[in-house]
């Protein structure tokens, strides 16, 4: 059985003492009410040690939301993966939209990422998605497709099994709009059968596939039923409790 996981993306908000203050009400609730699924909050690189400090190891991880391509060295301003892990980090996102698109990410920039993620035991969370103009265009297949080749089909089997995949359109992204749970279930399967195709159909079935793009309390159970949807990656709604608590506990 592949893993079903929700992980929240706090993006750059919160601050230390917010971010705080919240993880511990996450982690409260998930003390009485034990998850059925792998929950994952991706904060601030700023946030991860004080938060990894208060959260039960067993049911909470935390994870970073970017890391260096490069591994240490007369590099102002990055954060090295060993630097992530070191600091309590057992997750980090990759290619999310937003750093494609403001930080300018290529494919090769993440390809090399990956590599730094993985020497330094963290599991990475790979998004793809498609612009607006591309699924009209018909071209979200193609797109997913290729954003997998080019930055993570170089990898061995056992590195491969350290990735988990976030399909988000980014039509969806912070817009209200949500992939409708045929689209989603479409383009997982898609994806599933494109790794199957890579790695063959047991790598395939075990990888976990998340939606994002406006995930919520109301549309989760629906776009979750889906037989590829193995759970989500929350932007807005993870940044309060009572927003993020009832995706939770969708499953
Ligand atoms: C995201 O940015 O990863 C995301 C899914 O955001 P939102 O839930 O706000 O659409």
């Amino acid at each position: 059985m592949r893993k079903k996981i929700i992980a929240g993306n706090w993006k750059m908000n919160n601050t230390v003492g917010q971010g705080i203050c919240l993880a511990k009400e996450i982690n409260l609730a998930l003390r009485v009410k034990t998850p059925q699924c792998t929950v994952i909050l991706c904060v601030p690189h700023t946030h991860i040690s004080a938060v990894e400090g208060i959260i039960d190891h067993d049911k909470l991880f935390v994870g970073g939301q970017d890391c260096s391509i490069y591994e240490k060295g007369a590099y102002t301003g990055e954060v090295s993966a060993e630097m992530l892990f070191g600091a309590g980090a057992r997750y980090v996102i990759l290619g999310h939209s937003e750093r494609r698109s403001l930080c300018h990410e290529t494919a090769d920039i993440l390809k090399t990422k990956v590599g730094k993620a993985l020497m330094h035991k963290l599991k990475i969370i790979f998004c793809v998605g498609e612009s607006l103009e591309q699924r009209e265009a018909g071209k979200h297949f193609s797109v997913v497709e290729e954003q997998l080749k080019q930055s993570l089909f170089h990898l061995t089997d056992a590195e491969f099994g350290k990735i988990v995949i976030a399909y988000e359109p980014v039509w969806a992204i912070g817009t209200g709009k949500t992939a409708s749970s045929a689209q989603a279930q479409e383009i997982h399967a898609h994806i599933r059968k494109t790794i199957a195709a890579h790695y063959g159909k047991a790598i395939a079935d075990e990888c976990s596939i998340l939606y994002g793009g406006s995930m919520n309390a109301g549309n989760v159970k629906e776009l979750i039923a889906q037989p590829d949807v193995d759970g989500g990656l929350i932007g807005g709604a993870a940044l309060a409790a009572n927003t993020f608590l009832p995706i939770v506990e969708a499953y």
